[in-house]
């Protein structure tokens, strides 16, 4: 997937690129080291709604992505379909001779001929074709929930049986299984007493 900077003029061309799920584990096990890729998996392959163009000498790469993703929720364990969509735009200046500060952007540049500056709304290309991956990899990971509950109001499991309280009721009696947390205000209050 990649954008030939000479074929872009100022008038968008729209292009539809999709991204499977054997693209996003390739890409996500590139950077296994980092724990902040959600343990899902890709239900449908994300679809890319790219419109490309210039202003000037810069590179404008915006449009939308949709995806639906299945994950654990983080209360009651339960895996469950989210739905995933969002937009972006992406304005790239030519790097000329600048070099980025960061080796992991250094790296993005020379591989893909692109990186970022600042989140995923400015960066700098470099030669003549823009190779998306690294881009879309950034877009994606971007929409990932940072925490992921099945349904607003989940109640999460019974500490002491373990059952979904969402599906069973259980008789348990939590208060008495937890120990009281007793916060650190009320012991000096006792203390001062
Ligand atoms: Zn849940
Ligand atoms: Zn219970």
């Amino acid at each position: 997937v990649k954008i030939i900077v000479d074929r872009l003029s100022q008038s968008p061309v729209s292009e539809v690129f999709e991204a499977s799920a054997n693209w996003w584990r390739e890409r996500t096990a590139l950077d296994s080291g980092e724990s902040t890729h959600l343990d899902c998996e890709i239900l449908t392959p994300f679809q890319f709604s790219l419109r490309s163009y210039l202003i000037g000498a810069d590179v404008v790469l915006e449009g939308g992505v949709v995806g639906e993703i299945e994950v654990e929720c983080g209360r009651c364990l339960a895996r469950y379909r989210h739905a995933l969509r969002d937009q972006f735009r992406l304005v790239a200046e030519e790097a000329k001779g600048r070099v980025p500060p960061d080796p992991e952007g250094q790296e993005c540049l020379t591989r893909f001929g692109l990186c970022l500056t600042d989140e995923i709304e400015t960066g700098w290309y470099r030669g003549g074709v823009i190779e998306l991956d690294g881009f879309f990899t950034e877009v994606i990971a971007g929409m990932m929930p940072l925490h992921s509950v099945c349904k607003e109001d989940c109640r999460g499991l019974c500490p002491v049986c373990g059952v979904s309280r969402n599906d069973t009721h259980c008789e348990c009696d939590v208060e008495a299984a937890t120990p009281k947390k007793v916060s650190p205000f009320a012991v000096l209050a006792q203390l001062r007493q």
